[in-house]
């Protein structure tokens, strides 16, 4: 099959990050280039002209995954703006980990996701998949558990989801919407949130096996191009129907 999905991965920061000497960007920019589904996959960041998120860039970008932390606010008003357009006209988005508490995020869900429980203390996180005949959670088993995890936990403000297809639970008893579906526009969003940096959680095979099945899912199916200027004829002749 011939490959035509086009993927960006953008983080805060080009740096080594926690587990990631290499840049968290580049070790998932490269399990998905590993997995040859994908016919380009880069890796950019925040420091990069135009943050990373040139008009260029996001044209040629089918789906973006987006992974924040600490720099939310040096995302520029008009860096959401670009990638935002770009979403609800068929680009899709994958918010990981932190990402819930971004600029792009928020603008697209319109409630104040940034609010949740969190606690930092390197507890175990059981990842249940819910949804058994979705394209995100094939061969994905049943339940795997994260040894290490940051745990994020409800109540999140979020819309409700189209599709919840993980909740996690944590060693200190909460729970968590930890894998969910949107859309807005042409754009298909999924939200999973573990991925705290510290633990070298994108470096599990169940982890990286739900992102290569995300970013095939979020993929543009042929948003259709649409005039929005004035009908002067209806479709069908004078009455909108065939007489
Ligand atoms: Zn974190």
């Amino acid at each position: 099959m011939e490959k035509s999905i086009n993927v960006t991965v953008w983080c805060e920061t080009g740096d080594a990050l926690g587990a990631y000497p290499q840049g968290l960007h580049n070790a998932i920019a490269e399990f998905l280039s590993n997995s040859n589904n994908f016919k380009t996959v880069r890796a950019v960041s925040l420091e990069q002209p135009e943050q990373g998120m040139s008009e260029e860039i996001l044209r040629n970008t089918d789906v973006l995954l987006w992974w924040g932390h600490c720099f939310h606010h040096l995302v520029s008003e008009e860096t959401a703006e670009r990638v935002h357009k770009r979403v609800l006209s068929g680009m899709g988005l994958i918010v990981l980990h932190s990402g819930h508490a971004s600029k792009i995020f928020q603008r697209l869900l319109g409630t104040e996701t940034n609010k949740l429980r969190w606690r930092e203390i390197g507890e175990r996180e059981r990842v249940w998949k819910i949804a058994h005949h979705h394209p995100i959670t094939e061969g994905v088993p049943e339940y795997f558990d994260i040894p290490k995890s940051e745990m994020y936990g409800e109540f999140f403000h979020i819309p409700a989801p189209e599709e919840l297809l993980f909740i996690s639970w944590y060693e200190g008893g909460e729970v968590f919407r930890s894998g969910c579906t949107f859309t807005r526009g042409g754009g298909k969003i999924f939200f999973f949130s573990p991925g705290h940096e510290s633990y070298p959680i994108y470096y599990m095979p169940e982890i990286q096996r739900i992102l290569v099945n995300a970013a095939k899912w979020a993929a543009p199916p042929g948003f259709p191009e649409i005039l929005y200027d004035e009908q002067k004829t209806p479709p069908e002749g004078k009455y909108g129907f065939r007489v």
